[in-house]
């Protein structure tokens, strides 16, 4: 269980070094991209594409995952353009690619090739790029938080209610996180956290996973303040979301999404303070118009993300809702000439 004592591999070992060397850089939305596509539901379910072999009655436009078995090459696209764009590690397109997130879309059946093929199409996306440029990429396999709550109830007539439970989590996770590893996938991010008690099923699930596999992978941490009073939905502070998660012996821990740069700066500066590990941001693109569009300019992210570098608080930035390529390139730009964060590398993060 305990498959943190394995070795690490090379590709660690060579991120390790890059994270050592300068602040890395994630990519942006994935959602944004699509959006652009302006798809419909014969494209969603293959039309120009590849056909499905999965087949549902449920509609499926909005499925954004889906894409990636229906659309590979338009994925595969954004992902290059968005490594291009200066991304050091790219995100798979399986953000709800879990039983639990699919049952939206009666696509359950899909979930494993969904994450076998999310991480290779990332990954054939870097190889591009590298073949181009001669940088070395990292496919992070993206993990969401699905949409259900282990820790509160959907009902307020019965609160000791759970719409799902960790176990129905560690089990949907633990086939997701086998996908990515199946596909490449060379580190795990658990993004987008609103309930710590999801994210600890999701950790679970990777040590099983590991130990099966007989190698860890890097793990990211990445919570979502969704208050003002800087709390995640199931009521923590940045400093009790790093207690709950330290045991992981996480590659990064931060903070994404749900607010811009600047709202975001005194819970990460929090989380810094108290982290004896990498510190990841990537914040949205501001916040949502009244259209819930994002409107913020590349200049004015990055220049907020740049905040973030000269106080010497991250190791890792990128962008979450509303960021584009273009923002990665200006964010990459803005912090080029800044130290990483100092931490104290153990033997195994
Ligand atoms: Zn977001």
């Amino acid at each position: 269980m305990h498959s943190f004592i394995l070795p690490p591999t090379k590709t660690v070992a060579d991120l390790t070094r890059a994270a050592r060397e300068r602040i890395l850089i994630l990519d942006g939305a994935m959602g944004t991209q699509i959006q652009t596509l302006g798809l419909d539901e014969d494209d969603f379910r293959g039309h120009g594409g590849q056909c499905c072999s999965f087949h549902s009655d449920h509609p499926q436009k909005g499925n954004n995952d889906l894409l990636i078995l229906t659309q590979p090459k338009a994925i595969e696209d954004i992902h290059y353009a968005f490594a291009m764009a200066g991304a050091d590690i790219v995100e798979t397109n399986t953000f709800s690619s879990t039983t639990i997130a699919q049952a939206d879309y009666a696509m359950e059946q899909a979930v494993f090739d969904l994450n076998v093929e999310g991480a290779r199409v990332a990954r054939r996306a870097l190889d591009r790029a590298t073949a181009e440029d001669g940088r070395p990429r990292w496919v992070a396999g993206a993990v969401g938080p699905t949409n259900r709550t282990a820790s509160i109830s959907p009902d307020v007539n019965d609160p000791g209610y759970r719409a799902v439970t960790f176990d129905d989590l560690r089990r949907a996770y633990g086939q997701q996180i086998r996908g990515l590893i199946a596909g490449g996938a060379d580190l795990i991010l658990i993004e987008t956290i609103f309930d710590t008690l999801n994210a600890k099923a999701a950790i679970f699930a990777c040590f099983e996973a590991f130990a099966e596999h007989g190698a860890r992978l890097p793990i990211m941490i990445s919570g979502t303040i969704t208050d003002a009073s800087g709390r995640t939905l199931s009521g923590q502070t940045p400093t009790a979301f790093w207690h709950s998660v330290r045991h992981a012996r996480p590659f990064s821990v931060g903070l994404n999404c749900a607010l811009g740069a600047d709202a975001m700066r005194p819970h990460l500066a929090e989380l810094a303070g108290v982290a004896d590990t990498r510190i990841c941001a990537y914040p949205n693109a501001g916040l949502p118009n009244a259209f819930g569009k994002y409107d913020e300019e590349p200049e004015d992210t990055a220049a907020k993300v740049e905040v973030f570098a000269r106080e010497g608080l991250v190791n890792l930035v990128g962008g979450c809702c509303g960021t584009t390529p273009e923002h990665i390139r200006a964010i990459a730009e803005h912090v080029a000439s800044y130290a990483p964060r100092q931490i104290e590398e153990t033997a195994d993060a």
